[in-house]
């Protein structure tokens, strides 16, 4: 061994500058990465929230993916991070502080009613829960303190559809941002943030992974500050997604309205039988 070996290991030939389209999602793996400069080593904070300054931060391949989403949910950008959950409390915390409240409906998916209650409530963020068949009445319950408002239709479990731009209106009304959990409907069958919903969040766990084997939440936006918080609070919990999720998640998403529209017709065969 000399030390001109252990020299190319560590530089592989140089790729190939030939053109290469993979009809899939290209994998992109990366912690570290390589800056043309010193300049641009020096400026990578500005790429944090749009260029690619550390794998945790954001590869090709989950910006690829993020980007998907925002088209999917018509909005203009979006975020992805390793659970469901992991969107749900995100959003949570970067949107209310520490004596502010956090209105979240009856039907709220059951872990982040537990998630308000047992984790944010001791931050001093107050849950305080409502009845998801409330339309504009909810206005009652809106207080100073309030910073947002979850809605999920169908909610968890028994489906009640709730009336999402009433309780919309009457949130901005008060100053207050709404968060949907979009994961029953999916973004194929509702469209929070057309309805003036500020952040629509999904466990892509569900639909779009669609197999059973992948973990991930997204959160879409249509303001770019609040995208920023979003993405901020993202890089302080130290959250990042693996791209091999993402090329899988992507994967999902092709067939996702094939499979859709299967549900859709065997739920219906159900429903016939049933009634
Ligand atoms: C599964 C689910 C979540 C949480 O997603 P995870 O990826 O499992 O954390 C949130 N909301 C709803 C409605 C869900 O069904």
């Amino acid at each position: 061994m000399n030390r001109r070996d252990d020299t190319s290991h560590v530089h592989p030939p140089k790729r190939s500058e030939e053109p290469f389209q993979a009809v899939a999602m290209p994998v992109e793996r990366a912690s570290t990465v390589v800056f043309d400069d010193l300049e641009s080593f020096e400026l990578r904070v500005e790429r944090l929230y749009d260029g690619f300054s550390y794998g945790l931060y954001g590869t090709p391949t989950s910006r690829q993916l993020e980007d998907h989403i925002a088209v999917l949910e018509c909005g203009s950008r979006a975020l992805v991070v390793p659970s469901g959950m992991a969107a749900m409390t995100l959003a949570t915390m970067a949107v209310c502080r520490g004596g502010e409240s956090v209105l979240i409906p009856e039907t709220l998916y059951g872990p982040a009613r537990d998630m308000a209650e047992r984790f944010l409530g001791p931050l001093g963020i107050e849950a305080v829960s409502y009845n998801a068949r409330l339309d504009a009445s909810i206005a009652a319950m809106i207080d100073g303190r309030t910073r947002l408002v979850w809605v999920e239709s169908p909610g968890s479990a028994t489906f009640e559809v709730q009336d999402v731009p009433a309780i919309t209106a009457a949130a901005h009304k008060a100053g207050a941002l709404v968060a949907a959990d979009n994961t029953w409907a999916s973004h194929l069958l509702f469209k929070p943030l057309a309805h003036g919903v500020d952040i629509s969040m999904q466990a892509l766990s569900k639909h779009a992974g669609g197999h059973g084997d992948l973990l991930m939440g997204s959160l879409a936006v249509h303001d770019h500050a609040l995208f920023r918080r979003l993405k901020d609070t993202a890089r302080f919990l130290g959250y990042g997604v693996s791209p091999e999720d993402c090329a899988l998640c992507e994967r999902g998403l092709m067939t996702m309205p094939v499979r859709m529209r299967h549900a859709d017709g065997t739920a219906r065969k159900i429903v016939a039988w049933l009634s």
